[in-house]
């Protein structure tokens, strides 16, 4: 007989482990489904200084290590599992994985964001070899050497941070002619003596021997190239919601992040959307943990009041 789960998560990142963490202490079963490692975009940073507790910050990866334990001391099982499909009309909700098919009471999707792509010919071959996304992921490759951070926002700030502190040289191309990026970046990034910028200048064309050797930029202003040789480029241009999984199922903003609001109710009772993934002013891993605890309370809430009994066993004859 297949195991039913009162509450399946989908996403280990800093919203599906708090929920995780809450779910566990109330007494319900539950499991995270994780196709990676824990923390998400959380792991990807070095230093969170802005998550209160920790009052000199801490690394993001140790901070995500800390909330599986947490909620796995509370009982929360964690399964290293990619979701791959979802079935969300029954009482019950379906989980397909490349690990099999979970089956929950309650389902909150806690899938985060993903890394925007500039869509460049040749770009998703390069990745690995050159083309990156994540300056905490794969800075360390590029010590000594000669990088380029597109983007101006906040994540193109931190990474271009990140890899002033490995990189010989960090050149930071960017469409305007200031950052976008929080103040909080300006000036450490316009005083470090290895930190180069390319105003007004869009990637246009990546050049390689198989590897990157350089991308050739474009000013917005003028129309000129110019060739730009470099050993890497970090791609930081902003994150799409992981929605795929949800779509035609559960409507979606016009950004394609999950309708749900603070309560973290979808339009599917017993189905959450917490985190980045859902439309939210703020995309923080201080309000991703809110909405972790916010769905195990509308949860409980939802199977206080719900009767599985014989529809469940039903269906379970059938498994
Ligand atoms: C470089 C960087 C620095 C940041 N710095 C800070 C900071 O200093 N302070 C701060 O508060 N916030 C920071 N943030 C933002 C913060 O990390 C996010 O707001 C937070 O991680 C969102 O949490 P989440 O749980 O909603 O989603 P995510 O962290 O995106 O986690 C989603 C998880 O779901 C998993 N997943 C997705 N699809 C599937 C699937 N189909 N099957 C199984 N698993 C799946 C992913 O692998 C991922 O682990 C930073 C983000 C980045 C990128």
């Amino acid at each position: 007989m297949k195991q039913i789960y009162d509450m399946v998560i989908i996403g280990g990142g800093p919203a599906g482990y708090t929920a995780a963490l809450y779910a566990a202490r109330a007494g319900l079963k539950t499991v995270v489904l994780e196709k990676l490692s824990a923390g998400g975009q959380m792991a990807e940073t070095s230093q969170i200084d802005n998550y209160p507790g920790f009052d000199e910050g801490i690394d993001g990866f140790e901070l995500a290590e800390k909330m599986q334990q947490q909620a796995e001391r509370f009982g929360a099982e964690s399964e290293f599992a990619e979701v791959t499909a979802l079935r969300l009309d029954g009482q019950v909700k379906e989980i397909d994985t490349d690990e099999g098919t979970f089956y929950g009471r309650t389902l909150v999707i806690a899938t985060g964001a993903n890394p925007r792509k500039l869509n460049l010919p040749g770009e998703k071959a390069l990745i690995g070899r050159g083309v990156h996304y994540c300056a905490a992921c794969d800075g360390m490759r590029y010590k000594g050497k000669t990088v380029a951070v597109i983007g101006g926002g906040n994540s193109a700030a931190a990474d271009a941070m990140i890899l002033s502190r490995i990189a010989k040289k960090v050149i930071i191309v960017h469409r305007r002619n200031t950052l976008r990026a929080t103040k909080v970046y300006h000036e450490p990034l316009m005083n470090a003596p290895n930190v180069e910028f390319r105003w007004n200048s869009e990637a246009v064309q990546l050049l390689s021997d198989g590897k990157l050797t350089g991308v050739i930029t474009r000013n917005v202003n003028t129309g000129e190239e110019f060739e730009l040789p470099c050993d890497g480029i970090f791609i930081s241009i902003g994150r799409a919601p992981a929605t795929e999984l949800a779509a035609g199922q559960l409507p979606l903003d016009a950004s394609g992040y999950l309708i749900a609001g603070e309560s973290t109710e979808t339009a599917i009772p017993g189905v959450f959307a917490v985190g980045d993934v859902r439309t939210k002013e703020l995309r923080q891993v201080v309000t991703a943990v809110a909405d972790g605890a916010m769905a195990v309370h509308q949860a409980e809430k939802y199977l206080a009041k719900t009767d599985f009994g014989e529809k469940v066993t039903e269906k379970l004859a059938k498994v």
